[in-house]
């Protein structure tokens, strides 16, 4: 598995799940943070969407004070409370982890120094609390530090009145973590997934934290049900998506899971398995961005394959 330090150095800047035993292991390949612009897309019903380098945030501002889901890097935090800032001049009150990548909750101790309550799953703030006792320096992602651990935790759900609006927090069965919430802005019909669901380019799997493919691809039929036709999706990342979206990947989710099963039966080894490179039909469309097919490979064979 260490063999695809080399060939994934820079293609998940991200994921910082990785170092777990059994999974392929990545470096960081960071942005200039300096010109790393934090979009902001107006979704209507006062909800916006936050879109940068790290996972996109959802943004509900009420009078007596903003909702926010997701945190981004902390090298963004200055540009997120800005953006922010420009939507609402009211203070940041809540704060939503859709689960406990970095890039989703590098920002949660700046936040939380300021006041804000941070909601996660009780696995969210398990894993993260789990990071931090691994001691990391100052200044590093998941160094100690009391104000980055989530001080609200849902075990099924929780609603938010805000705004005049509705905001259902969920938190679904295992799919990219065991731990992750979505979220409905239900007047608004927006539904934010973190990163069960990314749009337009393969998913990441965090098997070490209770990831699955089958929960991945069974949560789709969730998340499609809960759209309807005009439904907005804030997607982890990528851009603004819809429920055919949504389709269209699970479609591809399965095909890629059924070529590695197929490949698991006949005995392939990992290795065989990505020199065939079976999934070259599949790149052009979906291998573009973060995530490349050897990674998905060498994850999904990992889960698939015999466990004695
Ligand atoms: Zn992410
Ligand atoms: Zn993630």
């Amino acid at each position: 598995m260490k063999r695809l330090a080399g060939t994934l150095g820079m293609v998940c800047g991200w994921l910082l799940s990785v170092t777990a035993v059994g999974r392929p292991s990545e470096h960081m390949e960071l942005p200039d943070w300096s010109r790393t612009p934090v979009e902001d897309r107006d979704l209507g019903h006062g909800v916006h969407m936050l879109e940068s380098f790290g996972g996109n945030i959802g943004v509900l501002a009420d009078e007596a004070g903003i909702l926010l889901v997701d945190a981004e890097w902390p090298q963004l935090h200055d540009k997120v409370v800005a953006a922010v800032a420009h939507i609402s001049p009211k203070p940041i009150r809540y704060l939503v982890n859709t689960h406990w990548h970095w890039d989703h909750v590098g920002g949660d101790a700046a936040f939380g120094k300021t006041g804000v309550v941070i909601f996660s799953s009780e696995q969210t703030r398990k894993h993260i609390a789990d990071a931090q006792k691994q001691n990391g320096p100052a200044g590093e992602p998941y160094a100690p530090d009391p104000a980055g651990l989530p001080v609200v935790t849902i075990v099924s759900g929780v609603k938010f009145h805000l705004a005049g609006q509705t905001v259902e927090i969920i938190h679904v069965p295992p799919a990219h973590t065991d731990g992750d919430l979505i979220v409905r802005f239900v007047e608004a019909d927006i539904v934010q997934t973190g990163d069960t669901f990314f749009h337009g380019f393969y998913p990441d799997i965090d098997q070490p934290h209770g990831g699955t493919i089958d929960g991945m691809i069974a949560f789709y039929d969730t998340l499609y049900k809960m759209c309807g036709p005009h439904t907005r999706i804030i997607p982890g990342h990528g851009p603004v998506a819809n429920r055919d979206d949504v389709r269209e990947y699970q479609a591809m989710l399965r095909e890629v899971r059924s070529r590695v099963a197929k490949a698991v039966a006949a005995g392939m080894t990992e290795d065989a398995l990505i020199a065939a490179h079976p999934l070259d039909d599949l790149d052009k469309k979906w291998g573009g961005n973060l995530i490349k097919a050897p990674y998905l490979l060498a994850i999904v064979y990992e889960e698939l394959k015999p466990h004695p």
